[in-house]
């Protein structure tokens, strides 16, 4: 069994950590609170062990929540951390506390690349990140980009060039201070935006503008997505290589969605726990080839996308050599969209 902790349980750490506790070969040792807050209750009542800084030991005593050690005590007793503490705070992280400890560590997507040795998602390039100490897994925008790239090329339709246009969620919806409310703000005021480069850490020769602006949603982000392949292709081809790629599912307007909140509560009608839908949202109706051009639409549930890529990177770093046994592993423990699919 892996041992896996979580270190910061905000949005993406609570759901790795529910995540972890699904896999047959990883154990979640506990994860790490800073604040006794709502989100430590409902952790405490699921039964995770908590840790917390030594600083904070007697607010937790005196809000009742039991505490099993500090971050350190943690991180003693884990493999491996999946840190998801906010933007910046995984690097403090790793110098402070990983480096000292005989553990490896996966980071999240709002640290710098600098922070591991391989940035990852798991159809672009598990074989590189296999016995890796420090692996970070790439943004929620950056993620569901690599899935279409590695989509192409597993089903053999290389692409010479890629543009995405990004309507990015203005906040999460736990983020109530957050925005914009009535505005549609430049993200960056520039072209390309910082997504190329990230898509880059991990396909460093792909030819890809991305421009990206922040609008007042908080359920998902949208991707406009123009391809140029490097031989003419039929939609059938496309739609086949979608459909046959794992993490990417089709909605269809005959089916009635017709909106991103239509497929996030399809995704509460099957029961998914909190809602999720960690896959790419690809509108099926959206995807147009005009010879070489491919065209489509997708949306990016930013709150779970890159969960079962963290799992994967726990495999990937533990030395688990199979890519394909660890995507389909995790994807049937989350229950992920997989009919007809082939995985390798
Ligand atoms: P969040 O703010 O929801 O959660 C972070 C949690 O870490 C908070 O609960 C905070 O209190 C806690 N924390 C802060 N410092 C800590 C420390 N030293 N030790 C332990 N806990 C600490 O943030 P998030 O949205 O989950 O983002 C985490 C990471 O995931 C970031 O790198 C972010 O860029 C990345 N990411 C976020 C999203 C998203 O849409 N939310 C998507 C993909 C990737």
């Amino acid at each position: 069994m892996i041992r896996v902790a979580v270190v910061g349980y905000g949005t993406i750490g609570k759901r790795i950590a529910d995540a972890v506790a699904k896999q047959r070969d990883m154990v979640l040792v506990g994860i790490a609170k800073t604040k006794p807050d709502y989100a430590a209750l409902s952790a405490a009542r699921k039964g995770y062990r908590i840790f917390a800084p030594k600083s904070e030991l007697e607010r937790f005593a005196k809000a009742g929540i039991e505490v099993s050690g500090t971050i350190d005590d943690l991180v003693e007793e884990a493999d491996i951390v999946v840190d998801a503490t906010p933007k910046g705070v995984g690097a403090t992280n790793r110098a402070e506390v990983y480096d000292k400890h005989d553990v490896k560590a996966v980071f999240q997507g709002g640290e710098k690349p600098s922070v591991a040795e391989v940035s990852f998602n798991a159809l672009a390039n598990y074989d590189e990140a296999v016995n890796k100490r420090y692996i970070r897994v790439v943004s929620c925008n950056t993620t569901a980009i690599l899935r279409i790239v590695a989509a192409m090329r597993l089903w053999g339709l290389e692409l010479e060039k890629l543009r995405v246009f990004i309507a990015r969620r203005g906040a999460d919806p736990k983020e109530y201070g957050r925005g914009p409310i009535n505005d549609v703000v430049l993200d960056p005021p520039a072209v390309p935006s910082h997504h190329a480069d990230d898509v880059r850490t991990v396909v460093p020769n792909l030819d890809i503008v991305t421009m990206a602006v922040a609008i007042p949603t908080t359920i998902a982000h949208i991707h406009f997505l123009h391809a140029t392949l490097k031989d003419r292709v039929s939609r059938d081809q496309v739609v086949e290589a979608l459909y046959r790629t794992p993490r990417i599912a089709l909605f269809e307007s005959r089916y009635g969605f017709k909106s991103v909140a239509q497929v996030i509560e399809w995704a509460r009608d099957i029961g998914r726990l909190r809602g999720d839908v960690p896959e790419n949202i690809v509108f099926l109706d959206t995807v147009d080839v005009r010879g070489r051009e491919l065209f489509l639409v997708m949306a990016v549930h930013q709150e779970s996308i890159v969960i079962p890529e963290n799992i994967d990177a726990i495999r990937a770093a533990m030395g688990i050599r199979n890519a394909w046994s660890s995507i389909r592993a995790t994807d049937e423990s989350l229950g992920l969209v997989s009919e007809g699919k082939r995985y390798g």
